[in-house]
């Protein structure tokens, strides 16, 4: 039997400006290309056959990592490596460093960018869950301006988002708030895998009525285990006005586990994938909560910093 292995025939036109790109998105069955990563093999799979391919990768304005406005400002055509090596991400979002550590291997990272990770809208990547966890929002820009979504009802389902046709995605914005911590837990069945299940959170502490420390509010993201949105509700509803303690984490996790819904398949039974949920969310709800409580101690603070749940590092 023989298998055919490339794309079908595709026009192909390198953006000169945003705007360049914009105007060619307007035309049918047109694709952004920016890593490659996700979209060629689809396409060598014939999983995606677009007529014309709009190459971002000549933007550089969309190339960018900043501080800005109290948001953490990350440009669409920023690389998974760019967010890993990112001091600033890493101050205020350990989360980001955790997960991009973990995402695949050191080549992906090159090229793969994040805005490619978010509107290739697979249920196992791991930054669509991170950002869930952190409440970022994303700008979508149009010929007719910007319109701003919560990433949290940004994806529609699997490999399908609320972009349309003559849009791209241009930035995502993360608020950052002081008394903050993060974290991001991943179990793969090798290093360099996609997640069999992770989790991250992203916690507040504060004082509650009686003076006492609760949290104030938690964001809980879950990868490749069917949960609408990437997002953990019930957990997080249940731990805010709470203690930041371990029989909370722990009954977080349970919550969490019980309303996701993953499914069977080559990295494991449900049942397997459940426990995973309630462990990897009560994992990194304790690692943020210590960085809470640390906030000043460095981008990878935190017990169980640096080797994470036996990931790729560079
Ligand atoms: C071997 C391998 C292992 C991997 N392991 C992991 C892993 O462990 N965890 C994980 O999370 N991911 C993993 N990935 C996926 C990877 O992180 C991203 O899916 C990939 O990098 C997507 O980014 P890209 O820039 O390559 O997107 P592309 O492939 O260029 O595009 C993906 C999709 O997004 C669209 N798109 C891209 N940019 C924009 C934009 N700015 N606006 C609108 N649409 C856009 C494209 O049209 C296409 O539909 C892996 C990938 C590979 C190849």
């Amino acid at each position: 039997m023989h298998y055919m292995q490339v794309p079908s025939q595709v026009e192909y036109e390198r953006a000169t400006s945003v705007e360049h790109a914009l105007s060619l998105l307007n035309r049918p069955d047109t694709r952004v290309v920016a890593g490659g990563h996700s979209l060629i093999p689809m396409m060598k799979l014939r999983l995606a056959q677009p007529e014309m391919l709009v190459d971002i990768n000549g933007l550089a304005e969309l190339a960018y990592i900043r501080l800005d406005g109290g948001q953490l400002r990350i440009g669409a055509l920023a690389r998974h490596a760019d967010l890993l090596n990112s001091a600033v991400a890493g101050e205020h979002f350990p989360i980001f460093h955790d997960a991009e550590r973990v995402v695949a291997d050191p080549i992906v990272r090159l090229w793969g960018t994040i805005g490619g990770s978010l509107c290739q809208a697979d249920p196992s990547e791991d930054l669509s869950a991170a950002f869930a966890a952190a409440r970022a929002t994303v700008v979508i820009r149009g010929q007719d301006g910007d319109r701003m979504v919560p990433v949290r009802e940004f994806h529609l389902g699997p490999y399908e988002t609320v972009i349309d046709r003559g849009e791209l995605l241009a930035e995502v914005r993360v608020p950052v708030q002081s008394g903050t911590g993060s974290a991001y837990e991943k179990v793969a069945r090798r290093v360099g895998d996609w997640s069999v299940a992770a989790a991250g959170a992203v916690l507040r502490v504060g004082e509650g009525g009686n003076h006492e420390p609760v949290i104030t509010s938690a964001g809980l993201g879950l990868t490749a285990v069917g949960a609408e949105h990437f997002v953990a509700a019930e957990a997080e509803e249940f731990l805010v006005g709470g203690p930041a303690d371990e029989d909370s984490f722990a009954a977080a996790g349970a919550i969490a586990a019980e309303h996701c819904r993953p499914v069977a398949d080559q990295r494991g039974p449900e049942d397997y994938k459940r426990h995973l949920v309630a462990e990897l969310t009560a994992r990194a709800l304790r690692r943020a909560a210590a960085r809470a409580a640390a906030p000043n101690s460095g981008p990878n603070s935190g017990p169980n910093s640096g080797p994470n749940s036996g990931g790729a590092r560079t």
